[in-house]
């Protein structure tokens, strides 16, 4: 039994659940409960021996526009270091590494926007599956004068180039040259995205629960030997930094209720 969530929805098939950002009035800003609510959805779907496979989506034209901005300037804008760390740290890093170390297979099924906090959840999972209309990007240090997102994931999703010109540039970079980039792995039509997600899901759920287990696993420890989560853990640090910066204090009394009206205005993921 699921309980009564507000802000995702959970939807069960046949050793499948799929677990769904559902704001898409917000354009699925990841509000704070938002995300404790998908992190509890996510650790039963962990601990529930009859899903093999866990299915990450969202309601709506959008995947998430990112972390609730408008809820960050009312409730955490005035945090201290300590504060935001400890929020951070749960809320962002913590979160998203539970799909990434999940004993079984994450999908992330993307459409729309799938922007800075969005982008860092969809990329924690192990696959994604994106439709035609979707598109990635972390504007957050041209936005919000922060390095990055909390999590640095990508480079090693995208190789680093890839990951230095989307970062220094803050650009969109739409789901085909995801795909080449090796980023994604399906790009379908936006009136596939739910079957050919569902069906990819049910294919891997048909291989042997703990054989699938062990393999993400070792998967999962060969980027592990090559400093992976060390890697991640020292970005976290370094992104508390420029949290700390007169640069991100400016974009913060200037540019956040500045760019939260701009999106308002136009409707649009910014
Ligand atoms: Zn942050």
């Amino acid at each position: 039994m699921s309980p009564d969530y507000s802000d995702i929805t959970v939807e069960r098939f046949d050793g499948i659940v799929r677990i769904s950002h559902d704001r898409p009035e917000a354009r699925n800003a990841e509000s704070q409960r938002l995300l404790e609510e998908l992190d509890d959805a996510v650790r039963r779907a962990g601990e529930d021996d009859s899903v093999r496979v866990v299915i990450v989506g969202a309601k709506g034209d959008h995947f998430s526009a990112g972390h609730d901005l408008k809820e960050a300037q009312r409730s955490r804008a005035d945090f201290t270091v300590e504060q935001r760390w400890d929020y951070e740290i749960s809320h962002y890093f913590d979160y998203a590494l539970r799909l990434w170390d999940l004993p079984k297979p994450v999908i992330a099924q993307v459409q729309g926007a799938c922007i800075a906090g969005g982008f860092m959840v969809a990329n924690l999972c192990d696959m994604i599956v994106a439709s035609d209309d979707a598109f990635f990007a972390d504007p957050v240090l041209h936005s919000l004068g922060t390095a990055a997102v909390e999590i640095l994931v990508h480079p090693w999703v995208m190789g680093l180039r890839q990951a230095k010109d989307m970062l220094f540039t803050g650009r969109r970079v739409p789901a085909q040259e995801a795909l080449a980039m090796g980023m994604v792995n399906r790009v379908v039509s936006r009136a596939e995205l739910e079957s050919a997600t569902l069906e990819l899901a049910e294919q891997i759920a048909r291989a042997p629960a703990f054989a699938l287990r062990l393999t993400k696993r070792s998967l999962n420890r060969s980027f592990d030997m090559q400093g992976f989560r060390t890697a991640l853990q020292a970005h976290f640090d370094t992104h508390q930094l420029s949290h700390g910066s007169e640069e991100f204090r400016r974009a913060r009394d200037t540019g956040l209720s500045g760019a939260i009206q701009k999106g308002s205005e136009t409707g649009k993921a910014t």
